[in-house]
């Protein structure tokens, strides 16, 4: 899935002003006032800023030969495997639930990454290991760079779900006041 829908949908799903505000949402005006959005934001991010984004930048300023993805090899993958793995981001969510509680479920957001990762990349060398380090297996899903019908469709959910959540709160809330 490509940067900027990994980040909508980590604050789809994981912010007060999404999903996980239910009915209420954020309860603040004005969406950027909401704190859980920028958690989530960030959170969504964090598995390819830190597996890809920095080696990109390592290959950017250093002694470049070959492609970049060519290049991603070895000590990459398996930085690449670790941030992409189910059971990593869940650990990290239940210490995060441990030692900040209002983080947890924005938190979360890097569980989604890895969970849309893992249907919108194919079996080749970016497939999305869910269960690493334990096992390789991952599934040969839609790689949105090939296959554009998966970056279609993911897109497409969005605003759907978003309407529906609109939807949803003005109908309960009005039900609500009444
Ligand atoms: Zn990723």
């Amino acid at each position: 899935m490509d940067v900027f829908a990994h980040s909508l949908y980590g604050i789809t799903v994981c912010s007060k002003t999404g999903l996980a505000g239910g009915r209420a949402g954020s309860g603040k005006k004005r969406f950027i006032e909401d704190s859980t959005l920028w958690i989530a934001g960030l959170f969504s991010l964090l598995p390819d800023m830190i597996s890809m984004w920095l080696p990109f930048l390592l290959f950017l300023f250093g002694d470049r030969q070959d492609n970049f993805f060519h290049e991603f090899t070895d000590k990459n993958i398996v930085l690449y495997r670790y941030m992409h793995s189910l059971v990593l981001s869940l650990g990290v969510f239940g210490l995060i639930a441990v030692i900040r509680r209002s983080w947890a479920i924005p938190a979360l957001a890097w569980s989604v990454h890895v969970i849309c990762d893992s249907v919108t990349h194919d079996a080749g060398k970016f497939r999305t290991t869910l269960f690493y380090p334990f096992t390789d297996w991952g599934f040969d899903g839609f790689a949105f760079w090939i296959d554009l019908r998966a970056l279609i469709v993911y897109w497409s959910v969005l605003p759907v779900v978003w309407i529906l959540l609109c939807r949803y709160r003005r109908t309960s809330n009005s039900t609500v006041s009444l």
